[in-house]
């Protein structure tokens, strides 16, 4: 009630309220999530990268597929923002409103949801060196998601056979294990990445790739113990397209029949959000085309490449928040045809992470071999000038750098663009701007 309520109050006052229900909530009742999860078959994505979007194709496999559910959709992933979810959809007295819940969550708060809410579905993505100041390194990420995986006995667990770190909770385990991956290379030309693993798990030895698809994420084996990418049971065989726009891949869920499909989503990294959601289906018990005709319709996740008309510019804005998933947009970035413009915006509060040395890990270098299609970099956010002196570092002429501290005056200069306009914020920067453009534009409040 006290959850229901708060929210409610919260939401007339034109607040999101996503977390603050659930803390008052759990305050009163610390296993809160326990007693409202008890009678929901309930699906948990975790991992460092790519959550929402996989959350969101997940949803759509749903929703075609007539199961009735429920999810935390506005990137409230931590245990007070996904206990408020399912008070939200529970009666009064504690009963569910809803079969199926689908759990996007955080890889910290995931020892806990996993505890509390017994998932019969984990999907994990990958795992990559997050805000060091919130997460602690890559080993901690992935000790955090193998406690609640421990916790969850009963779940199958899908896991990315490319990802060295991901692979490995399946040596650990007693679940059932499903692993998907991409059986080639992505991108003809990639961008070179730091790795965040490139040493045996195992071992330590330096890892041999067949081939990389990006970051660390690959092919890959041990010489030395002998570890290596286990045979994916879903995977892509083929990447026909991948473009400004979307990728076409040949998906085989394991039959030996390969199905073509869409993923109208830019970016390699997209591919590997549809083959995890296809490797659910798996888990479901879905026949393909009940699950690859899913892939082809599904709305753009909350600040995940989403597009604004702003005056008379077109906007994307797409959520920056580490090293890999940051190169993977600058990837993304330097495969555009066509002139286009950059914002960038830094902030340091607690949900960015405090520690903003990671934009030092960014191979911002790639932007000096696309510069004559770049027009202009606009800079912002409460770090603007700590991200103008990387860009400057990086090599970029420096009269195509701005920095533009005013959000009002960045949107006014957005707004007069005769040119594709790409925003790369960090997650509060997202939320500030992203209020200010509701405001101005009448676009949705994020959490509608
Ligand atoms: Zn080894």
């Amino acid at each position: 009630m006290a959850c229901k309520t708060s929210r409610k109050l919260l939401r007339l006052m034109g607040r999101g309220a996503t977390n603050l229900p659930g803390k008052i909530a759990n305050r009163i009742c610390p296993d809160l999530l326990r007693h409202l999860a008890k009678d929901v078959h309930v699906i948990a994505v975790t991992g460092t990268n790519g959550k929402t979007t996989t959350s969101r194709m997940i949803e759509q496999i749903l929703k075609d597929n007539g199961y009735d559910y429920f999810c935390n959709k506005s990137g409230a992933n931590l245990l007070n923002g996904v206990t408020a979810e399912f008070a939200d959809n529970a009666t009064i007295g504690g009963k569910p409103k809803h079969a199926w819940a689908l759990v996007e969550c955080d890889e910290a708060a995931f020892k806990k949801v996993g505890e509390y809410s017994d998932p019969e579905y984990v999907v994990v993505t990958n795992v990559f060196r997050d805000q060091l100041d919130r997460y602690g390194e890559v080993m901690a990420t992935l000790d955090n998601i193998k406690i609640g995986i421990g916790h969850s006995k009963r779940a199958v667990v899908c896991l990315n056979a490319d990802c060295s770190l991901t692979a490995s909770i399946a040596e650990e385990i007693d679940n059932e294990i499903l692993f998907y991956g991409v059986n080639t290379p992505i991108y003809k030309e990639r961008v070179h990445e730091a790795s965040d693993a490139p040493y045996c798990i195992h071992c330590k030895h330096e890892y041999v790739y067949d081939y990389i698809t990006y970051g660390h994420l690959g092919k890959y084996r041990c010489e030395h113990c002998g570890y290596h990418r286990p045979d994916p049971d879903v995977f892509v065989t083929k990447v026909l397209v991948t473009d400004e726009s979307h990728s076409e891949i040949e998906i085989d869920m394991g039959d030996g029949a390969v199905t073509k499909a869409a993923i109208h989503l830019p970016g390699g990294y997209n591919i590997y959000n549809g083959i995890s959601a296809m490797c659910l289906a798996k888990a479901l018990g879905l026949r393909t085309e009940q699950a690859v005709d899913c892939l082809s319709n599904f709305e753009v996740g909350f600040g995940r490449m989403e597009a604004f008309q702003l005056g008379q510019a077109t906007t994307r804005m797409i959520l920056i928040k580490n090293p890999a998933g940051c190169n993977q947009v600058l990837n993304f970035l330097s495969n555009l045809s066509e002139q286009s413009v950059f914002v960038i915006l830094l902030n340091d509060n607690f949900a960015d992470g405090r520690d903003i040395s990671w934009i030092w890990d960014v191979d911002f270098e790639t932007l000096t071999r696309i510069e004559d299609k770049l027009d202009a970099v606009y800079v912002s956010g409460i770090r603007a000038y700590d991200m103008a002196t990387r860009l400057k570092y990086s090599g970029i002429d420096k009269d195509k750098l701005c920095v533009i501290e005013d959000y009002g005056k960045l949107l006014d200069t957005i707004a007069a663009q005769d040119k594709p306009v790409y925003i790369m914020p960090t997650y509060t920067a997202m939320m500030d701007l992203r209020a200010l453009v509701s405001k101005r534009y009448g676009y949705k409040n994020f959490w509608e």
